[in-house]
């Protein structure tokens, strides 16, 4: 066993990347264990022809402030590309744009009254500055009352279940609200997909002295009678000076042997939803009126989402693919979770055809399915309440994860700019003797 006082940082994802290269700028040594054999979490990309695709969709907003800072801090800037795509949503078997203030007047499913009504709380809740006024709400009741009947039957409602199956008259109009709140009408997307910026990031790491190890598991966390951390995984077992976690903060939890229980009863809390991507290959466009993010409203289609990633970037970045997400998000123990890709690949062919009439089964080139657990977590009214503080009573465990980052909807950014904060607050306490945080060591 290894003796070094080192700070042990659990999981790979965008927490725990930028955590670790902040603790190391600001001169603490660490060691990143990982169980996938790749950087990145749930952001992860995998390559197609000579570039990467992330597994599951993602962009990043112009809100995103922390992340596109970081990427500046990283020097690929140049690669970050601002586009203005479109998003529509599936109402009674048509497309509509619904993204924009003027799409919203446009949007014909609803009485001119009705699109003027759901306009104008739109750009309320834009302006509206702080979840606190929506905390006691469910956004399934305040959007009723507020948006009107209609508007929520028609957009609204259909897309929270969507999302969030049976679970969706619970979830939280604080959620919401920061999800309208924060979104804007330009993404970005870096050219190569966002591993270009985690594999930056572990160049960096290593660079600095820190330690990433790949493919190990962690299976068990323990306070040592000196404070220290011991962490046990399917191959070492190591002490550390400080350990931060940035699983879910449930796993951690259920992890940690030495906790007190009554700490355990308040946070061994929240719940989430898997998700489950299929990703197709394509000889043509899907959505040809160019819409890049299609929000299934509707009954009948084994998907909530249609992301044709490249209405987004070009299909050119991708040796000619046209590339189209097929999303869920669903409870862990779903079937859809052991169902063999090929079957639901083919199960889900069909469907495309209700979206454009021309598909046929041979423009699948390729296909590929990923899955991770605990993708989207279930945001009640009572999950603020289960917060858990980030540092533990074993006062050298501190918890950061996208249980966190409420009342935000997990995102890159928010796991960034949590990682800023919590690595701050770590270096500034870690125990006496452990901190080479001296003079001249940067943030
Ligand atoms: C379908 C989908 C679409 C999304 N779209 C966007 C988007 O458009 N824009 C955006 O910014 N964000 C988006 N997100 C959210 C974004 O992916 C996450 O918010 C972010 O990646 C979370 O990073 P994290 O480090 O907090 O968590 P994670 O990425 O989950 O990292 C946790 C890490 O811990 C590892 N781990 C877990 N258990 C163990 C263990 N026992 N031992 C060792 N390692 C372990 C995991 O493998 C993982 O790498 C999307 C997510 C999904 C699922």
């Amino acid at each position: 066993m290894q003796e070094k006082p080192r700070v042990g940082v659990l999981g790979a994802g965008a927490l725990g990347l930028v955590s670790a290269y902040r603790l190391l700028r600001r001169g603490l040594p660490v060691t990143v264990i990982e169980r996938e054999t790749v950087l990145g979490g749930l952001a992860a990309g995998f390559p197609v022809g000579d570039t990467y695709l992330d597994r599951f969709y993602h962009h990043l907003f112009r809100s995103d402030r922390q992340a596109i800072a970081l990427i500046d801090e990283l020097g690929l800037g140049a690669n970050l590309h601002w586009l203005r795509p479109k998003t529509s949503i599936l109402h009674s078997g048509r497309t509509y744009q619904l993204d924009s203030p003027l799409s919203v007047l446009r949007f014909s499913p609803l009485s001119l009254w009705e699109r003027l009504r759901m306009g104008m709380v739109i750009a309320l809740l834009k302006v509206a500055p702080s979840e606190k006024y929506f905390e006691g709400a469910t956004a399934d009741a305040w959007l009723a009352r507020y948006m009107g009947r209609r508007p929520h039957e028609v957009v609204w409602r259909p897309q929270l279940r969507a999302k969030f199956g049976e679970r969706y008259p619970e979830i939280s109009m604080a959620w919401m609200w920061a999800r309208i709140h924060d979104r804007t009408t330009q993404l970005g997307y870096p050219s190569g997909g966002f591993q270009t910026m985690y594999d930056r990031l572990g160049q960096e790491i290593a660079r600095l002295g820190g330690e990433i190890r790949l493919g190990e598991t962690v299976a068990g966390i323990e306070e040592e009678p000196d404070g220290r951390i011991r962490v046990r995984t399917n191959r070492h077992e190591q002490r550390f000076a400080q350990v931060l976690s940035t699983l879910p903060t449930r796993v951690t939890l259920q992890l940690t042997s030495t906790l007190p229980e009554e700490f355990r009863r308040s946070y061994e809390w929240g719940e989430a939803y898997g998700a489950h991507c299929v990703i197709l290959s394509l000889e043509r466009q899907l959505l040809r009126d160019g819409t890049y993010w299609l929000s299934v409203a509707e009954p009948g289609y084994p998907f909530m989402a249609v992301v044709e990633h490249t209405n987004l970037m070009p299909a050119g970045d991708y040796g000619g693919r046209r590339l189209v997400y097929l999303g869920n998000y669903l409870p862990m123990n779903h079937p859809l979770f052991r169902t063999p890709d090929e079957q639901i690949v083919a199960d889900y062919l069909p469907h495309l055809k209700r979206l454009n009439p021309d598909f046929a089964p041979d423009w699948l080139r390729e296909s590929w399915v990923f899955k991770a657990p605990y993708a989207q977590p279930i945001v009640t009214r009572e999950f603020a309440a289960h917060i858990a503080p980030h540092r533990t009573p074993l006062r050298n465990l501190w918890l950061a994860s996208m249980f966190h980052v409420y009342p935000h909807d997990r995102g890159q950014n928010y796991s960034i700019a949590l990682a800023n904060k919590v690595a701050a607050r770590m270096a500034a306490e870690a125990p006496a003797g452990e901190s080479r945080a001296a003079a001249g060591a940067t943030p």
